[in-house]
């Protein structure tokens, strides 16, 4: 048989595959949607790409997405193309893409006026995105919280034994379609109201399927280690791995507080429970103002206790589809010349539009290193796909790190830092040949230049691209070429075990 040449070859890159292994300098041969092989290729290829200076590494795994639906309604992605992520893995939160009527609920909340195509259950899900392809590749987590509202007759309320079978049935639907696990977001409705024992009953279902259980938890203030307690106790109970969704202290008074919770997950890990974590790097979180105001976290609010509470300024609208004028500006901004608190400004504009997003200045830099350093975080950009003036992780996340905390401030090595972003998030996601530099792996990769990559994103331009990335391969193919998007969609649904 004679010689096949190669579709491309990248060369004499810094090769960073991915296992967190130092950086060494060769080729990369891809052939199809693979790369056949690693090292110094003499094969003829049909294009060469020169990339002496530039860093070769897996296509970056978005642990943390809130892309459910903009991968169907916005499939190019440029916002996490163009920062070199190649696979999202949607569902986060408790906020799940089936079943499809109270999925479309959230998908107006992110994108108010778009219609929601219809599809039926996790399977029509993944279906209905390998028949219209993204630019990415997508792995589903099972939404707690939406299948909890598509099972209860009263959400509002604690489960029955006859609802938690039809959640544990929606969940199994899920699993059989390829869902890589279960979230929940304990702090939203409907999720906020389940118990502990309901959540245990669910992840026993994980357990045979190898699925992974990830968690906004109930409390990331001054609560924030018992919610790391219960979220252990749920993974030591059923028997399955847990993921810590964007692990933080949240407020003043629970500053500090991380080095006791990540004491814990460590503890856990000593005794066998298989419990780690994923973070966003920035001090300001983002989420939807309901939750913000349920919950009394805005000063004004009677309930909100010391130091815990956010003041005016530290609550920033990020997007109103009804008050455009709102995006960007403050609690304090919005209520200047009222004789309002800030809660009871948040209050006011719920009245006017329930949906509005908001961004929350509310972590301390010290913190946010201290989790990033552990050695189980991973990266997650927790990016909301919503109009107006998102928080810039939508589009700043995995440059910063590279940039900001590995180059400028050494938070983390850069072998490192790319092992948490790629091969250490498609272990533990169960994403198959997926996340290293490896022969007869997806050639999802990224070129990069190490010494300028930077994020771009900012508060008031917060879809403005990263620095420094160069190009980006998915399934072989180049969607992003000298930092532009190439229009392909050569995106795939991942399916667990398969
Ligand atoms: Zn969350």
């Amino acid at each position: 048989m004679g010689e096949r040449s190669h579709d491309f070859v990248i060369r004499g890159a810094s090769i960073i595959d991915g296992s967190g292994a130092a950086a060494w300098t060769g080729d990369v041969a891809v052939r199809g949607d693979r790369i056949v092989a690693v090292g110094e290729v003499r094969e003829p290829a049909a294009r060469s790409v020169e990339a002496s200076g530039l860093a070769l590494s897996p296509g970056f795994i978005d642990v943390h997405s809130h892309d459910d639906f903009a991968v169907l309604f916005e499939p190019e992605m440029s916002a996490k193309l163009l920062q070199g992520v190649t696979t999202d893995v949607v569902g986060n939160c408790g906020l799940g893409a089936a079943p499809h009527r109270e999925a479309a609920v959230t998908a107006a909340a992110f994108t108010p006026g778009r219609m929601l195509a219809p599809y039926e259950g996790y399977a029509g899900y993944l279906a209905a995105i390998d028949r219209d392809p993204p630019s990415l590749n997508v792995a589903a987590l099972v939404g707690h919280g939406t299948i909890r509202a598509a099972a209860m007759e009263n959400p509002a309320l604690e489960s029955s034994e006859v609802e938690r079978g039809r959640m544990r049935a929606l969940l199994e639907e899920g699993l059989e379609a390829g869902a890589v696990g279960l979230s929940t977001g304990l702090i939203y409705e409907p999720g906020r109201n389940a118990r502990e024992d309901e959540i245990i009953f669910l992840a026993r279902a994980l357990a045979g399927a190898g699925a992974l259980y990830t968690s906004h938890m109930r409390d990331e203030s001054l609560g924030l280690v018992d919610s790391v307690r219960e979220t252990i106790r749920v993974g030591e109970t059923a028997g399955v791995a847990v993921q810590i969704s964007h692990h933080k202290a949240a407020g003043r008074a629970a500053w500090g507080m991380v080095r006791e919770s990540l004491r814990q997950i460590d503890e856990a890990r000593a005794r066998g429970v298989d419990v780690a974590a994923d973070q966003y790097p920035y001090t300001s979180a983002s989420t939807i103002l309901a939750a913000v105001v349920q919950n009394r976290w805005i000063e004004g609010a009677s309930a909100a206790g010391a130091g815990r509470a956010l003041g005016g300024d530290e609550v920033v609208i990020a997007s109103s589809a009804k008050h455009p004028e709102w995006d960007g500006r403050s609690l304090a901004e919005i209520g200047a010349g009222t004789h309002e608190s800030p809660f009871e400004t948040a209050r006011r504009v719920l009245a006017e539009d329930p949906a509005v997003w908001a961004i929350l200045h509310m972590m301390s830099e010290d913190d946010v290193r201290e989790v990033m350093r552990h050695p189980t975080t991973l990266i997650g950009s927790d990016g909301l796909p919503t109009g107006g003036k998102p928080h810039p992780r939508l589009c700043g996340t995995f440059a910063r790190v590279l940039g900001r905390y590995v180059r400028d401030e050494h938070v983390l090595g850069l072998e490192d830092a790319v092992h948490r972003m790629t091969g250490a998030s498609a272990l533990r996601f169960g994403l198959e040949g997926r996340g290293f530099v490896r022969p007869g792996f997806f050639a999802d990769l990224v070129l990069f230049d190490p010494k300028r990559i930077a994020d771009r994103a900012t508060p008031s331009d917060p879809r403005c691209p990263p620095d420094g990335i160069a190009n980006v391969f998915v399934n072989g193919v180049e969607v992003v070429r000298d930092g532009h998007h190439t229009h392909a969609r050569p995106g795939r649904a991942l399916r667990r075990g398969r």
